[in-house]
């Protein structure tokens, strides 16, 4: 029989609530209501939710800054699991993060402490767990994603803690094998090294200026698309010659989504209330009571306009909740 809003409120606390809408909670302002919502402020919370949604077989979805998901109209029919714990430890050049830890709060604590490294993450919205389990980061320097930076995760398995060595955290562009399986991410350890706090700040204003010219405070689930992998840099050349970014693009080994999408020549364009940013073309905004219907509708739009310009086949970055 199905769990009540009683049995999980006897088990999680009073907090639990029935029928939230989830739009509110998410950078693209869609979704439709979670059958029923917990915040977990401790990691004890965290694997308590977990353990009780296994035990009343209740689906269940963890969600950090939900900065990178696109929940369906419907919404999603478990428990979702807002992940609000918080504790920040620096230990010489370590750094253990709880897996709620805002990425921005994380970059200022380490850069205050003398550390560096993780600056490049300093304007990815979004968690700590969020980040590992996409590997968030920028490819434009080297060691710009947080996975670089991992020592271990340690997650919660089933009713089990576990703690994984980088090298068990499947790390690659975009990539980690938290996509694989149901873990719960609790919190991360990263390894850094001394900096200079003054030349981190300067770094870090760089990397908030490079954001300027993006929708960054518009609803959006930031880049819908990841970029393309160059697999065969002969064919890409004959395919763009006379492109004044190709060498460049060659030399990072990826066509950014966000070029070939504007060479598409879907800039500005809208269905219903999501629009194809005009000022980033991988960015679709919530210009006014968007749907995820409509967010759909465009990927696979974009997704057809790319694949008959160019021959290439997009594929998204942003996590689809409750379809
Ligand atoms: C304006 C804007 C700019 C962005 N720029 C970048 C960028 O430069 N680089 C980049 O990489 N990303 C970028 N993003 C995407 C996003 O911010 C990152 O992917 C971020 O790391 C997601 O973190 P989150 O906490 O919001 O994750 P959520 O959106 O909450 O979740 C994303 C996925 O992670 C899972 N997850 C979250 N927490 C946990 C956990 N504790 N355990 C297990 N699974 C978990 C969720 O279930 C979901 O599947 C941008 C987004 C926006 C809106």
């Amino acid at each position: 029989m199905a769990v009540t809003l009683n049995e999980l409120k006897k088990n999680l606390g009073e907090t639990v609530r029935a029928r939230v809408p989830l739009a509110p909670y998410t950078n693209f302002k869609i979704g439709g209501p979670a059958k029923y919502l917990f915040e977990a402020r401790q990691s004890e919370d965290l694997v308590k939710a977990v353990q009780v949604a296994n035990e009343f077989k209740l689906p269940f979805l963890v969600l950090g800054g939900a900065s990178n998901v696109l929940v369906a109209d419907k919404g999603f029919t478990g428990l979702v699991v807002l992940v609000r714990n918080s504790q920040l430890k620096v230990e010489g050049t370590r750094v253990t993060a709880d897996a709620g830890v805002k990425l921005s709060f994380l970059v200022q604590q380490t850069v205050a402490a003398g550390l560096s490294g993780l600056e490049p993450l300093v304007a990815v919205p979004g968690t700590v767990g969020g980040a590992v389990y996409g590997n968030a980061g920028i490819p434009q320097v080297p060691k710009g994603f947080i996975g670089d930076w991992v020592e271990s995760v340690s997650v919660c398995r089933e009713d089990k803690i576990i703690l994984l060595k980088r090298a068990e955290c499947g790390f690659a562009y975009r990539q980690s094998g938290f996509k694989q399986t149901n873990d719960v991410i609790l919190s991360a350890t990263l390894e850094l090294q001394r900096g200079d706090a003054s030349k981190s700040q300067e770094l870090i204003k760089k990397y908030i200026a490079a954001r300027k010219g993006q929708p960054y405070h518009k609803p959006s689930s930031g880049c819908i698309f990841m970029n393309v992998p160059i697999t065969n840099a002969d064919e890409v050349r004959q395919k763009f010659a006379g492109e004044e970014k190709l060498e460049q693009f060659l030399l990072r080994g990826q066509l950014p989504s966000s070029w070939l999408i504007d060479r598409a020549g879907l800039k500005g364009r809208t269905i219903g209330g999501i629009q194809v940013s005009p000022d980033h073309a991988n960015y679709l905004v919530n210009v006014g009571n968007g749907t995820a219907e409509q967010v759909m509708e465009m990927i696979s739009f974009i997704k057809q306009q790319v694949r008959d310009k160019f021959g290439i086949q997009l594929s998204e970055e942003v996590r689809y909740i409750g379809f």
